[in-house]
């Protein structure tokens, strides 16, 4: 299978134009300020290019958190003072939060059309927000004349590469807390991996009901168990088929470490998400922590998807050495199942 692209904001003719763009700045805030700014960086290349082509206004436009309705703690302020000192341009402005308005959420055209109000093109480049069909993702595009930003399309070509015939063997590596969520990536990829590494949350409730037929699972043959869910709690290495009532299994075991870093380091095409244990407690990080060196030093095409995983790729201080880093976790799963989304769905196709 191989991934239709939208048409490029790059082939787009901007000069002298009104460019409404669609960027993903939803970032972490801290205190009111901005904690990360990694989604503000990545969106940076679209709108260095509207500027040095000439475009006469760049006006972006995103959400930030989950506000349902005005709500001073989500206003964009942060946001636009981080991408003022980032790239300073007095065509560039940043409208308030989307979510501000109920009716983004609802695509409710009055919106979209508010939205569209005195521009000339539409660039979405928020590939986060792309699995959702809101009036600042969707409803827009079909106001105007649109094109894929440049972020967008590198989501789509370097994730749409796992979806095509990829160099073998193909591990995938999954975890975390969100089962629900990635049990249809499992589906859709696990039945054309070489094997597929579980860990986290995931790995109990799989072993509990192999629901994923034809799918090369390899669960952790041992865990850290915890007394608790707790920091603090009492630990025991057991294996897997071994941890004592009432107790948690929340990271994969040294041997399971091992036997996951073998696999990824033999591998020519990996996808990761999920961390394999609550690594955000360092008692419980190893797993995860092994997993992301031994993705780094596979000399394969490496991808991470997912908020936690990346996360965690970043304090292992080795996310330069990923082959892509993907910025959506929602949306980079939609793709992944095969799904459309309906944001690349509204632009015209290259
Ligand atoms: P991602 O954001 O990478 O898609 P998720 O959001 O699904 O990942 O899961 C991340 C969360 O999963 C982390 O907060 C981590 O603490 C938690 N987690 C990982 N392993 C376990 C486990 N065995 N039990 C409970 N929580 C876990
Ligand atoms: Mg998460």
């Amino acid at each position: 299978m191989t991934l239709a692209l939208p048409r490029s904001v790059d082939a787009a003719d901007v000069d002298g134009k009104i460019v409404l763009v669609r960027s993903d700045l939803n970032v972490p805030l801290e205190d009111g300020r901005v904690a990360d700014d990694t989604r503000i960086r990545s969106s940076l290349p679209t709108l260095r290019l509207l500027l040095e082509r000439g475009a006469a206004e760049v006006r972006v436009c995103s959400h930030l958190g989950r506000p349902k309705g005005r709500d001073e703690r989500y206003a964009i302020a942060p946001v636009r003072g981080r991408l003022g000192e980032l790239l300073a341009d007095s065509r560039l402005q940043v409208l308030e939060n989307t979510r501000f308005d109920e009716r983004e959420t609802k695509n409710d055209p009055s919106f979209a059309r508010e939205l569209a109000d005195g521009c000339d093109l539409y660039v979405n480049d928020a590939f986060g927000s792309a699995h959702r069909a809101h009036a600042s993702t969707e409803g827009v595009a079909h106001l105007l004349p649109a094109y894929a930003g440049l972020l967008l399309l590198d989501e789509l070509r370097n994730l749409g590469t796992l979806l095509g015939a990829v160099d073998r063997p193909f591990v995938l590596v999954s975890g975390g807390a969100k089962v629900e969520d990635k049990v249809g990536v499992l589906e859709s990829l696990g039945s054309r991996a070489d094997a597929v590494l579980i860990g986290g949350k995931m790995a109990a409730e799989l072993a509990a009901q192999p629901l994923l037929e034809g799918v090369p699972l390899v669960l952790p043959t041992d865990v850290v168990a915890a007394s608790a869910f707790d920091a603090d709690a009492e630990t025991r290495v057991v294996s897997a088929d071994a941890v004592p009532e009432g107790w948690l299994g929340l990271d994969i075991g040294p041997r399971s470490r091992e036997d996951f870093a073998r696999e990824i380091a033999g591998a020519r095409t990996v996808f990761w998400n999920g961390p394999m244990g609550v690594f955000e407690w360092p008692r419980f990080a190893e797993g995860t922590l092994a997993v992301a060196h031994a993705v780094a030093a596979c000399d394969g095409f490496t991808v991470v998807g997912g908020g936690d995983s990346v996360r965690a790729v970043q304090e292992a201080g080795v996310a330069e050495r990923i082959s892509w880093i993907s910025t959506g976790g929602g949306a980079s799963l939609e793709l992944l199942e095969g799904r459309e989304l309906p944001g690349v769905a509204a632009i015209p196709a290259e």
